[in-house]
């Protein structure tokens, strides 16, 4: 990146960043986006705070993000206002090898914060899954599993995906990717997120007596005695997202009592007992479109991540939006990326000295693409 027209200070390390006040850092952040341009893509999930948001060249899910970001002419550097395995995704989508010899150069992904993790992700790491696997082969054939691993895990389980003719899913897709898997293979491994794959089987008809859950942290065979992965059609890894296993099904009679009418519009990282008692389960795609098309004063109580709800309820005064919980269900970590850590992370890049790079290595890469390829593929 050019530095040339730069001529405020660069604190480093991080910390000065935190004394400046917030109308100073948007003013810096803003005049890094016009020197660079349309060289610089800043993406703001869904569920990041308002503040952050405001700069964001694109704002969506994090596949939706990566896509359109990887797509984008004349982008040198993208800045995602994220978690680690989106920024990942970024980095997998906008540097496949023919794109980098196409344009002879790699696009920079940017992590603001390192310590923007997610939940979720962390609690299937790919040394468990290997051992998994090799675990489940010791009663059933693993040549009848399909592995399909959740958008929202690690790299290196989407590459475990693709070296073993697994596949990705999102919450948009997850019933069509399950059919595609299904039509691989007899059995599905789904990870990292037990409600996601529990919910589409059931709505797929599949009985729970024919889930079993792995329990990564238990040495025998997960938890599970041989015959329950006999019969197991669909093993879900035990793994959740701290912020939608909030949501609790009193919460929805709460609600319901407390609102008359009041539609239940959950995400299906929610519980099982929290998606039966709702009137409509989706993606965040979904959620905001069925806000967006619904007629005024159409009432909803939504149960995913708080900062979107928030959102939906400014931008629809048309309507009631409330959030589906008492309590504050936020992602603390996405949190974690301020404009504080938004201003460090742009004025180094453009200083030629980027932080907090996140880079997959092309092995995993490879094999990641493999599996996201696969996903594109279902229709
Ligand atoms: S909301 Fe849950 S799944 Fe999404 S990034 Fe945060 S912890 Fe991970």
């Amino acid at each position: 990146m050019s530095t040339a027209a730069l001529d405020l200070p660069l604190a480093s390390p991080f910390p000065p960043y935190r004394s400046l006040s917030d109308d100073l850092l948007q003013e810096r952040i803003e005049a890094v986006r016009q020197r660079l341009g349309p060289r610089l893509v800043i993406l703001g999930h869904h569920y990041q705070q308002d503040g952050v948001i405001a700069h964001a060249d694109l704002t969506g899910d994090s596949y939706q993000l990566s896509r359109s970001a990887a797509e984008r002419e004349g982008c040198e550097a993208i800045v995602f206002c994220g978690v680690h395995f989106m920024a990942e995704t970024a980095d997998i989508l906008a540097n496949r090898p023919e794109q980098v010899a196409a344009r002879g150069r790699r696009v920079t992904v940017v992590l603001p914060d390192m310590a923007a993790g997610c939940s979720m992700a962390d609690m299937a790491g790919i040394d468990q899954v290997e051992d998994a696997w090799e675990d489940l082969g010791t009663v059933i054939d693993t040549a009848d599993i399909t592995p399909v691993t959740y958008i929202n895990s690690a790299a290196s389980l989407k590459a475990f995906c693709g070296r073993h003719g697994g596949i990705v899913c999102t919450s948009s897709n997850a019933r069509a990717v399950l059919d595609w898997a299904f039509a691989q293979r007899r059995r599905v491994l789904f990870f990292p997120d037990q409600h996601l794959g529990r919910n589409t089987a059931r709505a797929m008809g599949i009985p729970l007596a024919e889930m079993a859950l792995w329990n990564p942290h238990d040495p025998t065979l997960g938890g599970n005695a041989r015959a329950q992965l006999e019969q197991a059609r669909v093993i879900l890894w035990q793994g959740h997202c701290s912020v939608h296993a909030m949501f609790r099904p009193e919460h929805v009679d709460a609600i319901r009592e407390h609102i008359p009418g009041v539609k239940i519009l959950v995400h299906p990282e929610c519980s099982m007992e929290v998606v039966d008692k709702a009137d409509l389960v989706g993606s965040t795609s979904y959620i905001l479109r069925q806000v967006e098309q619904a007629p005024p004063g159409t009432k909803w109580a939504i149960g995913t991540e708080l900062h979107l709800v928030k959102r939906l309820e400014q931008n629809h005064p048309e309507q009631t939006v409330r959030f589906l919980s008492p309590t504050v269900c936020m992602c603390a970590t996405m949190y974690r990326i301020d404009l504080a850590h938004l201003c460090w992370s742009l004025e180094h890049l453009e200083r030629g000295k980027p932080v907090n790079v996140i880079r997959v290595d092309d092995e995993t890469a490879k094999w990641a693409v493999t599996a996201l390829e696969r996903m594109l593929a279902v229709r």
